[in-house]
């Protein structure tokens, strides 16, 4: 083969290698060998996000930022490093617009707390979809009951889709932010988001996109998107939990009070007055999560390593051969269809409860998670009070689909 060819060759996505790279991918939970279906609510950590995390403590730990002392001007480097990663990682223009919280919900809130406070007023609007997490529901109901602003919502359709022309209807010159969700969490609904923000900024609002499934599955461009705010959390794309990420566009940064006071967020400070330090300082108060923020830098190399579109491919692969399996099973019936989704399953049983389902798999080792998922007013609309979801990362197979099934046609011989 000539070197030409061998550069277009697709790179085989490898799951059994990647599994190795996840500990806890090999131990048994009763009796049985652990099936792991619940990446929606937490992924696991590959052995690189664990050794660069162990390795800051083991050999470089200090405190960060103000140290004139050598570790602590080692450790500031690793974590500027690890900004610069999710920078490049979202394709932002400046790590000035890169701001670390400890998780996406603390991300909105920042953006509720210090943007919506300032620029919002009485009869200003918010759009935003029934799909939300309630991470991306409670900080605007905040807004609303202490500005006054109006919050309105885009419905979706029964298959789970965004409904476009919906929520075309609901834009108007007092609308001035759409916050929304890239991808559902309970559906696996991916929103057309840069339609949203075309048709946002058309009518003049800013757009908050909340990135905390969407980032697992897809590349994510934030200049391409034009959005002015997206969220993730860490613990979901394989690295730590207390790391958040909180993309701004700078002008929008500029322009926002701190969220939080305290140290690291000050330039000078008297007892009359005190003045910002940089950005993206300015909004991380407070010592800042610095060994989670190294590992959430070694989790983007993983992912960017194998490659999103790759592991895009190998999750649709899992969510075709997952919907043609469980729709062989009788009375189960998925929630969330629509075209385009990601890998997340959401489905109910007729003979069952979804905590008994859940409990029932448990038992073969299949980890899924039953419940409302964090999304009230999603469930109120599709109709159930819960439902069980199964959700696929990078290192999920057809085979351990084929132990959910085995599983779940168990839950229907004890019940049915
Ligand atoms: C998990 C999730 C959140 C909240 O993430 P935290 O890490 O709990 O802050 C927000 N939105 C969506 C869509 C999610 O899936």
């Amino acid at each position: 083969m000539s070197a030409q060819a061998s550069i277009i060759e697709p790179v085989a996505f490898d799951v059994d290698a990647v599994r190795r790279d996840f500990p806890i991918l090999s131990r048994e939970v009763h009796g049985q060998k652990l099936v792991f279906l619940d990446s929606a609510a937490s992924a696991q950590k590959p052995r690189q996000v664990l050794d660069a995390e162990r390795h800051i403590y083991e050999h470089e730990y200090a405190n960060v930022h103000r140290g004139i002392h050598y570790l602590s001007q080692v450790c500031t480097d690793r974590m500027e490093a690890a900004r610069e990663k999710v920078r490049a990682f979202l394709n932002a223009g400046s790590e000035k617009e890169i701001v670390f919280t400890r998780n996406a919900t603390e991300s909105i809130n920042l953006v509720a707390a210090s943007w919506g406070r300032t620029f919002l007023n009485e009869g200003d609007e918010i759009v935003i979809s029934e799909m939300e997490h309630h991470s991306n529901i409670i900080p605007w109901q905040f807004l609303r009951d202490e500005k006054g602003i109006v919050l309105r919502i885009a419905p979706v359709g029964d298959e789970g889709e965004f409904l476009m022309d919906d929520f075309a209807g609901l834009l108007n010159e007092r609308t001035k932010l759409v916050a929304i969700t890239h991808m559902s969490n309970v559906l696996g609904t991916i929103v057309p988001v840069k339609d949203v923000v075309r048709m946002a900024h058309d009518a003049g609002a800013k757009v908050l996109l909340d990135g905390a499934q969407a980032v697992t599955h897809i590349p994510v461009d934030v200049k391409d998107l034009d959005c002015d705010f997206y969220v993730f959390s860490g613990h979901k794309l394989y690295g730590p939990s207390g790391i958040g990420v909180l993309y701004a566009k700078e002008a929008l940064l500029d322009a926002m009070p701190p969220y939080m006071g305290g140290g690291e967020m000050i330039r000078s400070v008297t007892f009359e007055k005190a003045e910002w330090a940089d950005l993206p300082y300015k909004f991380e108060a407070g010592t800042p999560a610095i060994a989670q923020s190294v590992g959430l830098g070694a989790a983007v190399d993983y992912v960017t390593g194998l490659g999103l579109d790759a592991i895009g491919a190998h999750e649709a692969d899992l969510l075709t051969y997952a919907n043609q399996r469980l729709s062989s099973i009788d009375g189960l019936k998925l929630i969330g269809t629509a075209p385009g989704k990601s890998s997340v399953v959401s489905f109910t049983m007729d003979c069952a409860h979804p905590h008994d389902i859940g409990t029932l798999v448990d038992r073969a080792g299949v980890a899924i998670r039953v419940g409302h998922h964090c999304a009230q007013p999603l469930m109120d609309r599709m109709g159930v009070a819960a439902t069980a979801r199964a959700s696929f990362g990078l290192y999920n197979t057809r085979a351990e689909v084929d132990v959910l099934t085995r599983a779940l046609e168990g839950v229907r011989e004890f019940f049915g």
